[in-house]
């Protein structure tokens, strides 16, 4: 929960596990003690872990009858092409939101479970959903579609839809604060390395294109996703593995990537093993930053012009290592990370770039909740 007059949060929490024999929530009301509550439970569905939250949250007298809740906003992975801005909603536009189920059969279900149940317990508020493929939607047509029989793809929704929307929008616009610069003026590289990954080239505030596409599978290495790869691979396990389409979606999302190449996922620990001088754990490493730096030169090409590259999320906000060296050796391109700069830890958005380089390289701390409440309202308050 948010007060938008300044930003600040008046508490957070999280639920984990939820559907499993245990289930754990935790809770922080920082607008009080702060005193961080945690319970272990079984909490059976999104429902009961909205119900779970509304009670910790009343508990402190923030509950969702709070007659100064202005609006409660939803992250909804997948908007397809019929959204494209924050939107209330309403029974049509939960109507709309099903039919996108198939574009994402994990993550729509359960966002939507959650804006049933909030719109249950305050119907008299406005709702609003704010899309992780919005900010995307401004992708020209060359970077949005896949080069297939247009008739196949148009009839299946099959195009590039981008994610991570709401994270590649805050972390753009607060580099060019950073720079002093409006978010028009300035061209940006986003690269938003957590668990999941994804890049983005800004222009003037636009995205022109992203690595994400018809689903968050595409792109960056990720923690458990594999990424790019030729889509060949997916045949001819298919025919000579004999692996099944649920296996093999499980296979490049859940067993691939960062783990898939080395069993950890976790950017400390894989740090960690090199330190040690694990091989395999280095070689995940190098893949990784590979694919990165193809990325920041391939959207350095799309932009013509960049005047940031900014990391975010868990990996980008913390791995110094990886900053390093996906920047290495791209002088000539005007990329240069000082070694000093790069290794201070901090909470706040920071150049750690040399004053002399062409292209700032920036730190952004991501903080797509506060994107999220800052869309919504600005949607209810106009
Ligand atoms: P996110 O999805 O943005 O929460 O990022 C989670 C990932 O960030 C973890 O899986 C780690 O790989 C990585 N991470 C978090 N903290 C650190 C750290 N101090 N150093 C390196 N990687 C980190």
């Amino acid at each position: 929960m948010l007060d938008m007059a300044d930003g600040a949060r008046l508490a957070v929490g999280l639920v984990e596990r939820i559907g499993e024999e245990t289930s754990r929530l935790a809770h922080t009301p920082l607008a009080t003690d702060g005193a961080k509550r945690e319970r272990e439970e079984r909490i059976a569905d999104h429902a009961a872990a909205l119900k779970a939250v509304s009670e910790e949250l009343a508990a402190d007298g923030l509950g969702l009858d709070s007659p100064e809740l202005a609006a409660i906003g939803h992250r909804v992975v997948h908007g397809g092409q019929k959204f494209t801005q924050p939107t209330v909603i309403t029974e049509e536009v939960v109507a709309e939101l099903e039919k996108l189920v198939p574009l994402a059969p994990l993550h729509n279900p359960a966002n939507i479970t959650g804006i049933r149940t909030a719109m249950g317990l305050r119907p008299d508020l406005p709702q609003v959903a704010v899309f992780d493929t919005a900010f995307h939607s401004t992708m020209p047509e060359s970077a949005a579609r896949y080069a297939i029989d247009t008739a196949t793809a148009d009839a299946h929704s099959v195009r590039r839809y981008g994610f991570h929307g709401t994270s590649h929008a805050y972390v753009s616009r607060e580099t060019a604060k950073l720079l002093g610069k409006d978010p028009s003026e300035v061209n940006v590289i986003v690269l938003h390395l957590g668990n999941g990954a994804s890049a983005s080239a800004v222009r003037g505030g636009r995205c022109v294109d992203t690595s994400m596409g018809l689903t968050p599978l595409e792109g960056l290495v990720m923690g458990t996703r594999s990424g790019d790869l030729d889509p060949a691979v997916i045949l001819h396990l298919s025919r000579n593995a004999g692996m099944s389409v649920d296996e093999i979606d499980s296979l490049l999302n859940k067993k691939s990537g960062l783990i898939g190449l080395c069993g950890d996922n976790d950017m400390r620990e894989i740090r960690r093993r090199i330190d040690e001088g694990d091989e395999q754990a280095a070689l995940a490493f190098d893949v990784y930053v590979h694919r990165l730096k193809k990325y920041i030169g391939a959207y350095y090409a799309v932009l013509g012009k960049v005047d940031a590259i900014a990391f975010t999320a868990g990996v980008g906000e913390n791995a110094a290592p990886v900053r390093e060296a996906a920047v290495a050796g791209l002088e000539e391109l005007g990329l240069v990370v000082d070694g000093d700069l790069n290794a201070v830890r901090s909470g706040e958005p920071r150049l750690i770039s040399p004053e002399y380089a062409r292209v700032a390289v920036a730190v952004v701390p991501t903080d797509e909740e506060l994107e999220i409440a800052t869309q919504s309202y600005a949607l209810v308050s106009a």
